[in-house]
């Protein structure tokens, strides 16, 4: 399920293949991931003009378009962008083609389907709406103690929660509490003030290491959980059998050696 890196991911592939060209066609293979627009109304706002930059906050991605509207796209759990060229085949679960007129397209791909393309006039008004959290990456400390501070629960869960801090998934919830050696039930009332500055450095880090490797699990550290998540899998530090648990509705995969309940 696409997190902040992999949507970070997703922009800087958009950002390197899609801009300042012109829009020659929409083709909607597939309506369902349209929100609020129909596809008729989609093709009618981007044909002849530019994507021009674009913006992400949390697991959004928002793309300007050369007039007053925004692209708005979310990749819910299997979505993906692949730019090529006109004569070669789209991919297999291609939603969403931008079709642009030099000789390449764009497509929205989406395997099962939870993703969401949409339009909107203004994003700020959008994130606010959604009630989201400020993004993970650019929270600063003091603001990150005092979402945390506020609220009760298990630490992952508050992770996880977008309306807090918008871009972590369960993932990279528990690549950051394997970093901080956090149990992912540790309740965020038990956390003091260094606990808390090493939750804050571990997401940075992580998220930040993530992006490098272009969220790619193959270039992901060897010391990192993430290759050996799941059943059967050794912890990369201690070597002893990661466990699993249901917390915050999400499965946790955790060491519980080296992640200690506090
Ligand atoms: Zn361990």
């Amino acid at each position: 399920m696409p997190e902040l890196p992999d949507v970070e991911t997703f922009k800087r592939y958009l950002d390197a293949t899609s801009l300042h060209q012109r829009i020659g066609g929409v083709d909607v293979e597939s309506a369902y991931v349209l929100k609020g627009v129909s596809a008729r109304e989609l093709a009618h706002r981007l044909k002849g003009r530019c994507f021009e930059c674009s913006r992400r906050h949390g697991k959004h991605l928002f793309v300007r378009v050369d007039s007053d509207v925004w692209l708005r796209l979310h990749f819910g759990m299997t979505g993906s962008l692949r730019y090529f060229q006109h004569n070669e085949q789209a991919p297999p679960h291609t939603r969403v083609l931008f079709i642009f007129a030099n000789t390449h397209c764009l497509a929205f791909e989406d395997q099962r389907k939870f993703g969401e393309v949409g339009l909107l006039t203004d994003v700020d008004e959008f994130l606010k709406r959604r009630a989201l959290g400020p993004d993970a990456l650019d929270v600063s400390l003091p603001q990150f103690r005092k979402i945390l501070e506020k609220h009760r629960g298990a630490v992952k869960a508050i992770l996880l929660n977008q309306k807090l801090i918008a871009g972590i998934g369960n993932i990279y919830a528990d690549e950051i509490l394997f970093r901080a050696r956090m149990h992912p039930a540790t309740q965020i009332s038990r956390l003091g003030d260094k606990a808390l500055t090493k939750l804050f450095r571990a997401t940075h880090d992580i998220l930040g290491k993530a992006i490098t490797a272009k969220a790619d699990v193959n270039r992901m550290p060897k010391s990192w959980l993430l290759p050996r998540r799941g059943k059967g899998g050794k912890c990369p530090r201690c070597g002893r059998k990661l466990r699993s648990a249901r917390i915050g509705g999400r499965t946790a995969w955790f060491c519980a050696h080296c992640q200690k309940k506090m």
